[in-house]
């Protein structure tokens, strides 16, 4: 395990907040909101609608839980080209899934 048991339990954590944040602002969106906290994400994916950008990132985040859960290397791995994004950059990002090369817009 290229990760210590301590910091993967604190990203599983911020994952979990992540999650549950997305979840909120889903049912706020569906329910007709337009909640403020939305704009930032909303911006990094123009074009898409509200409640697509949040299933997309709430399916990230989901598939970051379930890598992390598993034990499995590939959770803090870039999926594209396999580089280790680095524990600063995942505490930043714990639901990171792209290196900056493969990120996508
Ligand atoms: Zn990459």
């Amino acid at each position: 395990m290229r990760i210590d048991p301590a910091t993967l339990a604190h990203l599983r954590r911020d994952l979990m907040r992540r999650g549950a944040t997305l979840a909120t602002l889903l049912a706020q969106v569906l329910a007709g909101k337009q909640p403020p906290a939305l704009a930032a994400l909303l911006a990094q994916k123009p074009g898409k609608r509200p409640e697509e950008v949040l299933r997309l990132a709430l399916d990230q985040v989901e598939a970051c839980r379930r890598l992390l859960d598993a034990g499995d290397d590939r959770y803090g791995r870039c999926g594209t080209c396999g580089t280790d994004l680095g524990v600063a950059a995942l505490g930043e990002m714990p639901w990171a899934d792209r290196c900056a090369t493969h990120a996508v817009m």
